[in-house]
């Protein structure tokens, strides 16, 4: 069943000389009930933007998300509100995204108080403890300040605040980026636990796949503004069809220092060209080791290759293979 369906979004931003910068160029995708789907690309490529897009604090330039089968846009101011409460987000950064001058009590009140969720203070007091046990803190900790709290707690509170208002979809940004990496599985085991006692939806978004791979059900690869690749979690691992996410996991390390890693790493040539500029056609030609003349003129279509598998990659198309290798044959 589908929660969300984002069709064709696209999101511009203005830069220097009239030009723009295509963050996100043209994406399509559905998110499932219940499910973690995991956005996953190098910095730049627009996996925030399409996040922050989603959850509506940029406005989009093109293209359509559909909540439950319904246009945001469309909706009344009264229905909006409802909606945009289902909709929460979870920072990277848990350091800069709290107030430090607010207690715990306050950063969580606060979207409570602006939903008027809670007759009384004593009501709303209630459910902040209950928030702070949910996520492995207790109400000793609602007077006291971000400061007081390491890394992962921090987060801690952050997810508490997600949870504030109850909603059914949250984006977590890179949420575990910025903690030691001693932190990051017991914030993912709290996002796992907390997903099923309270049914949530995740998009989560990350910039490698190491971590993902253990929380994403299924997972999408974008570079540069495109989606790449889209498919289940175990199916990207074990028959990844774009070139782009073929270098990517070839550069996981294998987690066993005893198992030999006899993978072909992917080294790709050159740096990600600029979102103002970005190159015809397929937009990771110039990195590509797989790149042929069609993938400058064309860019490729979003197509799915086998079932559920998505790619946009010329290699996975029929009839411009068969014209390749006709050219190749006449020639
Ligand atoms: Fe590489 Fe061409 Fe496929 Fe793009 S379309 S990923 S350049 S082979
Ligand atoms: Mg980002």
């Amino acid at each position: 069943e589908r929660l969300l369906m984002i069709q064709n979004l696209q999101k511009y931003f203005p830069a220097d000389k009239n030009q723009v910068v295509k963050a996100v160029d043209g994406i399509s995708f559905d998110i499932y009930k219940g499910e973690t789907f995991g956005l996953v690309g190098e910095s730049g490529c627009g996996k925030s933007t399409t996040g922050r897009t989603i959850m509506r604090l940029y406005n989009r330039t093109d293209g359509k998300v559909l909540y439950e089968g319904r246009d945001m846009d469309e909706l009344s101011e009264k229905e909006r509100t409802k909606y945009q409460r289902k909709i929460q987000m979870i920072f990277q950064d848990p350091y800069a995204s709290l107030n430090p001058r607010s207690t715990v009590r306050d950063i969580i009140a606060e979207p409570m108080e602006v939903h008027r969720l809670y007759p009384n203070k004593k009501k709303q007091n209630e459910r902040i403890y209950e928030l702070l046990e949910l996520v492995g803190l207790n109400r000793e900790h609602a007077n006291r300040y971000p400061h007081e709290f390491s890394g992962g707690q921090r987060q801690r509170i952050g997810i508490a605040r997600a949870l504030a208002l109850e909603p059914e979809f949250i984006i977590a940004d890179e949420p575990i980026s910025a903690l030691d990496v001693s932190v990051q599985a017991q914030v993912v085991n709290l996002l796992k636990k907390l997903q099923v006692e309270q049914g949530l939806t995740y998009l989560f978004i990350a910039h490698d796949l190491s971590m993902v791979k253990h929380i994403s059900d299924r997972i999408g690869v974008m570079y540069l503004g495109n989606m790449m690749e889209l498919t289940t979690s175990d199916e990207l691992y074990k028959n990844p069809l774009h070139p782009y996410t073929q270098a990517l996991l070839s550069a996981i390390p294998i987690p066993d220092p005893d198992v030999e890693d006899k993978r072909q790493r992917i080294i790709l040539k050159g740096e990600i060209p600029s979102p103002i500029n970005p190159p015809s056609g397929c937009t990771f030609r110039t990195r590509c080791p797989h790149a042929m003349d069609v993938c400058a003129a064309k860019k490729p279509v979003w197509q799915e290759a086998e079932s559920g598998h998505f790619v946009a990659c010329h290699l996975y198309n029929q009839e411009i293979m068969d014209k390749q290798k006709q050219e190749v044959t006449t020639s």
